[in-house]
């Protein structure tokens, strides 16, 4: 049996199910194949992101972020709440059933934009051609479509020196269902996986350690943000030692052993539990990109131009697979733009305009650039910050951590970067995210009326500041 279709897409992350349902959208002929099995071996879509990624991780963040404030920062608003109990085994279920809501309602759109969902792994043959092989017993499905989208996503970079075992020694995934709270966790890298993790499981009442090979904490951030976050994450509890590269790890009977070297020579340590979060590198295992005549570059991450168009005709690549930063919104955007180019449709990525967030507390967040970026492009630069200290709505809040920074072209005004250390960075970072998209210029933020008493004053206190007029400080 042949079908054919306007357009297959390989991945239902969040890459491969927006571009799908967009394409539905634009009146295209779709099909969607994953090939993800979920813990009880049943076919889920949403990738990575819905799975095993953004949507548990920020459940148990959200859910240790609760217990935390119940017990250390409820007191000193006058709540005493007695004896707090945790029950993980319920927090965890949560968690499996915010993810169960999600990943369902992922296949409920998929039907209602009248999508065939394909389950099973797909491999590329060539002309057009697509063979999907099922889980399990089954015949072969072979499916021939004008246009392929690639959205494979991202797998964990594995090791040598602390091979994951998915038991004391865990990536992601098994960092999301330690069944008990592990008295000493290790986690290697002090990336984005790092510190979410080590929040969540520092907050339950782990004795965290991370060991960062890097002597710069969080180098991709502004330089006054990472000062900021290292110290408050350090005061939280979380040991975080910078300069620390590891040089094994091995189980000796409940413990896992890890050696490393830093700067005062070999070291060792001993933890419950490990978790490996070193990075995410591109996925096409089982793909056979080849076959197809798409090349991949050095990293194995699918080679695409400005469109997303890989250097096989008719084939379109997007998300984690492909280079620039594995984040589910980045994966999405560029399947929205992919789905209009194949519907013949004008579309447009602003790649400089991608915000991060880390779901650390306070949140880490930023769009644009840094001043070191700048510095190195020669480019010149004002700037003008305004910490949270200052702020009434954080002082109310018991949230006074923190700071927005806004750097600006010195000849134009126009806003470069937006750099945020604060409670709800991940929401003010949107308004930063617009106001760049419209090329606006530290004065029209300045001009705009923020709602008063608000954290996102901060933002309007920093656009002052860049011109000298912060009022509040
Ligand atoms: P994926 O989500 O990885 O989806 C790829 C899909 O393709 C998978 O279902 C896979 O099974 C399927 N597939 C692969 N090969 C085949 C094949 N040959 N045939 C059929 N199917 C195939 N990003 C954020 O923006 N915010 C966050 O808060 C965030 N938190 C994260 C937390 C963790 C712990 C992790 C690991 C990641 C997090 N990310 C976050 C990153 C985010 O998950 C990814 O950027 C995003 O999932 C990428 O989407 P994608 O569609 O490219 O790929
Ligand atoms: P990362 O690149 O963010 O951090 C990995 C860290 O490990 C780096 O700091 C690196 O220097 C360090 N490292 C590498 N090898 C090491 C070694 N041998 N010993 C000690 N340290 C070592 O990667 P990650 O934290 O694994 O996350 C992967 C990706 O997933 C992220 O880059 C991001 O794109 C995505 N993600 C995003 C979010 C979010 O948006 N909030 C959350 C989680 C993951």
């Amino acid at each position: 049996m042949v079908d054919n279709f306007d357009v297959v897409i390989i991945g239902a992350g969040p890459g491969g199910y927006v571009a799908t349902i967009r394409a539905a959208q634009l009146g295209l002929r779709a099909a969607c194949v994953d090939a993800w099995l979920d813990a009880r071996g049943k076919p889920a879509l949403g990738g990575t992101c819905l799975n095993v990624g953004c949507i548990p991780s920020k459940a148990l963040l959200d859910s240790s972020h609760h217990y935390h404030n119940v017990r250390h920062l409820l007191p000193a608003h006058g709540i005493e709440a007695g004896d707090v109990k945790l029950d993980l085994r319920k927090m965890l279920a949560r968690k499996d059933k915010v993810v169960r809501t999600l990943t369902r309602g992922v296949a409920g759109l998929l039907r209602k934009n009248k999508v065939e969902s394909i389950a099973g792994l797909a491999s590329l043959k060539g002309g057009g051609r697509v063979e999907v092989a099922p889980h399990g017993s089954g015949d072969v499905r072979a499916l021939t479509a004008r246009h392929i989208v690639l959205a494979t996503g991202s797998v964990p970079i594995r090791i040598p020196v602390a091979e994951v075992d998915g038991d004391r020694i865990v990536d992601n995934e098994g960092a999301l269902a330690f069944s008990e709270v592990p008295k000493r966790l290790g986690i290697i890298g002090a990336g984005v996986i790092g510190l979410e993790f080590g929040s969540v499981w520092g907050r339950l009442g782990s004795e965290v350690t991370i060991l960062e090979a890097l002597d710069d904490f969080l180098p991709a951030a502004d330089r006054r943000v990472a000062d900021e976050a290292l110290k408050v994450l350090r005061r939280q509890g979380l040991d975080i030692r910078l300069g620390a590269r590891v040089t094994g790890a091995r189980l000796q009977g409940d413990a896992v052993l890890v050696g490393y070297e830093d700067a005062g020579g070999a070291r060792e340590c001993e933890f419950e539990r490990l978790v490996v979060a070193v990075g995410r590198r591109a996925n096409t295992e089982g793909l056979d990109p080849a076959a197809a005549g798409v090349e991949l570059d050095d990293h194995g991450r699918i080679v695409v131009d400005e469109h997303c168009h890989t250097t096989a005709d008719g084939i379109w690549a997007i998300g984690d697979a492909v280079a620039g930063p594995m984040l589910a919104h980045k994966a999405s955007e560029e399947g929205v733009a992919v789905a209009e180019r194949i519907a013949g449709r004008a579309a447009h990525i602003d790649h400089d305009i991608i915000p991060w967030v880390i779901y650390t507390h306070p949140e880490i967040a930023w769009v644009g650039k840094t001043e070191a970026e700048l510095d190195a492009a020669g480019i010149a630069h004002r700037e003008g910050s305004f910490p949270f200290l200052a702020s009434g709505r954080a002082q109310g809040s018991g949230e006074t951590d923190g700071v927005v920074k806004v750097i600006a072209d010195a000849a134009t005004d126009r806003i470069l970067g937006v750099h945020v250390f604060a409670a709800n960075a991940s929401e003010l970072i949107a308004e930063a995210v617009v106001a760049m998209a419209f090329d606006a210029s530290t004065e029209d933020i300045a001009r705009t009326i923020h709602a008063h008493p608000t954290l996102a004053e901060a933002m309007h206190e920093a656009a002052l500041a860049v011109d000298g007029r912060a009022v509040h400080i």
